[in-house]
């Protein structure tokens, strides 16, 4: 037996975004179905401390924020399913989608909120040190290294933008980048040129990141010069990792949605519409300027209000039973 899903949405991604559109969704009476993919609760479930998401006095931890949407989409209607998706078709409406639980899907509206990972430099001692002195987001994380000596990896917008972002919190901040140039748009780098509290590494790469004795965590990078190899110690307790994004979006190619030359969805400015009507992007896999949980959730009840703004234009019938607010199941033999 393999199972059907039709719905009116499907949500594709359960970070904050999936999660915000689904909640939005369930309450325009869409009873959206959210496909979890293989990190459900995305990228904030590998983080610890959240201080930045706005409702909260203390702080609290990520993963639990991410239980608490979760439940609040379920709680007002959405149909959560585990499943990784392995083929969509958007041809034609209903578009339609294949998981790897041999179950497909088929829907009105598609929201994309498949996320974005965090490119890494490899190193086992990062991989030790995550959450320990070593991030990915320096608009995360800076705050809590107020005061103390950071560095920031890498060369394009984002470092600069993080470099500079930092010296809000620190007054000792190097950024150590491969080469002797950066690719980072010329009015980023003359600002960060021009700001006193930031230092330039050149042509230095990251051989090891280095941990404290005991739970200190990190406390130096030990720098490789690409030219010279010659070793050098820069001592820092925070290491922002700054080398680029991986949107997950590799599903898409072929299917007639417009990419950007990062590989990011492209969106039309200022909402969530994609090239394909009826298809909705949001969060991380179309935003590589903000990244926050909070925009990401900001985007997620944008594509929900224009999946439901267009299935009104559509005039889609309801089907009854999704009126009476159940989406609509049928398990139908296997062909094969
Ligand atoms: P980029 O791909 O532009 O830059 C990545 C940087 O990391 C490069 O300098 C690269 O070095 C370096 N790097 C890559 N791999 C390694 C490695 N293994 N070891 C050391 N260094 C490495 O990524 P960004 O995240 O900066 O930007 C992605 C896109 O998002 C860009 O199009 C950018 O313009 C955009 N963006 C726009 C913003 C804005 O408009 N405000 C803000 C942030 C991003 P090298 O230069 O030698 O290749």
């Amino acid at each position: 037996m393999t199972a059907v899903h039709s719905t009116r949405m499907l949500v594709l991604g359960s970070g904050p975004a999936g999660l915000s559109a689904a909640i939005y969704g369930a309450r325009a009476g869409l009873s959206p179905v959210v496909v979890q993919g293989i990190q459900p609760g995305g990228q904030l479930t590998t983080t610890t401390d959240v201080e930045n998401y706005p409702g909260f006095r203390e702080v609290i931890q990520g993963p639990w924020l991410m239980e608490e949407m979760q439940a609040q989409a379920e709680h007002v209607g959405a149909r959560m399913l585990w499943d990784t998706i392995t083929g969509v078709d958007l041809s034609e409406r209903p578009f339609k989608v294949t998981g790897d639980s041999g179950a497909t899907y088929v829907c009105d509206t598609l929201v994309i909120a498949t996320g974005a990972q965090a490119r890494w430099l490899g190193l086992d001692s990062e991989e030790r040190l995550k959450g320990q002195g070593v991030s990915a987001c320096a608009t995360c994380d800076g705050f809590f290294y107020r005061g103390k000596k950071v560095a920031v990896i890498g060369g394009g917008n984002t470092a600069v933008e993080e470099a500079l972002y930092l010296t809000n919190h620190s007054h000792d901040v190097t950024i150590v980048h491969r080469r002797d140039s950066f690719r980072a748009e010329k009015i980023l780098q003359e600002r960060l040129f021009a700001h006193h509290g930031i230092t330039v590494l050149w042509n230095k790469e990251v051989a090891e990141f280095v941990a404290g004795e005991g739970t200190a965590g990190l406390v130096a990078l030990d720098l490789k010069d690409t030219v010279t190899g010659e070793h050098s110690r820069l001592d820092v307790e925070g290491g922002f990792v700054a080398i680029g994004h991986h949107p997950a979006t590799e599903l898409f190619r072929g299917t007639g949605l417009t990419l950007d030359k990062d590989n990011y969805i492209a969106v039309r400015p200022g909402t969530s519409l994609t090239n394909i009507p009826g298809v909705f992007a949001c969060g991380d896999v179309m935003d590589k300027v903000y990244r926050q949980a909070i925009t990401a959730a900001g985007t997620g009840c944008m594509a929900a209000l224009d999946a439901e703004r267009f299935l009104q234009a559509a005039d889609f019938p309801v089907p009854e039973d999704e009126a009476a607010g159940h989406p609509i199941d049928v398990a139908v033999e296997h062909a094969g």
